[in-house]
């Protein structure tokens, strides 16, 4: 996730835009009335997001487009119904016909409503006042924060020009309540077991590997609250992150902010002289950070963070493509989690005999996705989560690590040791019906 703007995100927006008068600039903040029904995080009900997707167009339908607060009222209508929902994002996409708005609901997009092409401007102008964004300005990419104090989290706005206009991306961050304690997560037990232990150590890297989307940020907040509970005072707790998504008590928990120069580098060594115990670290996102991070954990310091990589194997190859020298890998790294997310079908699946169905996995039996009133029609319902652990300190893996062996050789050594890939748990939840060939496939690729 890249923060280079185009356009700077806190000037105060002018009033060169034509609708600018209907639209209340003096109080940009966004007031989040109460969540009346919340999915909950690892069984989401897809009934409940139809029918707040039922309730989401007749409140639509109740509001007047002539009224001059017609595009507050629909931009509070939109954040909220989607909060509701728990979709992880909203788009607002403009075409030649109307302004449609999706959500992301576990992983995928569903179109949720098309509001008017008329009113499309006046619905992306309010959420860029809220977000500060320069709303005259409607031809550069835009990014911007909203920040819902009843729920101590923000919202992202994105806004980017395209041929019917500004198309606006919401990434609601849910704040709180949904991360919960590694309990909660439903990990397999020998990774939740083994990261429990992992936790207890004073120094070293605990990796949450995995792509875009597949609740790492979930799992470094588990990790945090577990330690909180653990440790409670006895322990100095600091985190970097970028955004703060959601607080967790006794933690000091800062928000970097590259444009003065407090980035992830600069803020880990100046945390450094902070005399810290635990430091959790949003993302490494570059060679400075992890080089860092790694630094940190040799002397003296547990770090807990996240890295983008397909598996735990190939994070460490990443690392060390990225020019981490093996040795701080081979010392540093504690262990390396790697997850992904997999939407679970429905009740309504049916067993499917037909081998073609399989896509190639090497499964005996399947189940394929039908679709009922329950889960709307889409055949699933919530996601499980897909997990494997490796443990360096393996004599082999380490030293399979030492001597920079690629990903697939580092993965058969840990198999070897006993580590259960993401993709063998993967065939075992097709096979036992709780998933499909293609939602696997979807999700973890072709191999
Ligand atoms: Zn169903």
């Amino acid at each position: 996730m890249t923060q280079g703007s185009l356009a700077t995100q806190s000037q105060q927006p002018s009033h060169g835009f034509e609708s600018s008068s209907t639209i209340d600039q003096k109080h940009p903040k966004f007031e989040m009335p109460p969540l009346t029904t919340a999915r909950e995080a690892n069984s989401p009900n897809s009934t409940m997001a139809t029918t707040l997707q039922e309730h989401l167009s007749s409140a639509i339908a109740k509001l007047e487009p002539e009224s001059p607060q017609y595009a507050t009222e629909m931009v509070d209508l939109i954040l909220t119904s989607s909060r509701n929902a728990t979709a992880s994002d909203v788009h607002l996409l403009p075409t030649q016909d109307g302004l449609q708005m999706l959500w992301r609901l576990d992983g995928v997009l569903h179109q949720v409503a098309e509001l008017p092409r008329e009113v499309a401007p006046n619905i992306v102008a309010r959420l860029k006042v809220l977000a500060e964004l320069l709303t005259y300005q409607t031809d550069v990419p835009q990014e911007g924060r909203i920040r819902v104090e009843s729920h101590d989290a923000e919202m992202r706005v994105s806004t980017f020009p395209t041929l019917y206009g500004e198309k606006a991306v919401i990434r609601l961050f849910v704040g709180s309540g949904r991360y919960r304690f590694l309990d909660d997560l439903q990990l397999p037990d020998d990774v939740a077991t083994g990261l429990r232990k992992l936790l207890m150590e004073t120094g070293g890297v605990i990796l949450i590997a995995g792509p875009a989307g597949s609740g790492k940020t979930t799992t470094n907040y588990a990790c945090l609250r577990e330690l909180v509970n653990e440790f409670g005072n006895e322990k100095s707790l600091v985190s970097l992150e970028d955004p703060i998504e959601a607080v967790v008590e006794r933690v000091a928990q800062s928000q970097i902010n590259a444009n003065c120069g407090f980035d992830y580098t600069t803020g880990l060594r100046s945390l450094m002289r902070q005399d810290p115990d635990v430091i959790m670290v949003g993302e490494i996102r570059d060679k400075g950070t992890a080089e860092t991070v790694f630094q940190a954990s040799l002397t003296g310091h547990l770090v807990i963070t996240t890295f983008h990589a397909g598996s735990a194997a190939g994070a460490v190859s990443r690392l060390s493509d990225m020019g981490i020298e093996p040795y701080l890998l081979r010392s540093g790294i504690l262990g390396i989690i790697c997850q992904r997310l997999v939407r679970r079908l429905c009740s309504c699946s049916i067993p499917d005999d037909e081998k073609k169905n399989r896509l190639g996995l090497d499964v005996d039996k399947s189940w394929k996705a039908v679709g009922c009133e329950k889960c709307g029609g889409t055949g699933y319902t919530g996601r499980s989560v897909l997990a494997e652990l490796l443990l360096p300190d393996l004599q082999k893996t380490g030293r399979a690590i030492l001597s920079r062996s690629d990903a697939a050789e580092i993965e058969a050594i840990a198999v070897e040791a006993g580590m259960e890939t993401c993709w063998k748990r993967a065939l075992e939840a097709v096979e036992s019906g709780m998933t499909s060939p293609v939602e696997v496939r979807r999700v973890l690729g072709l191999r």
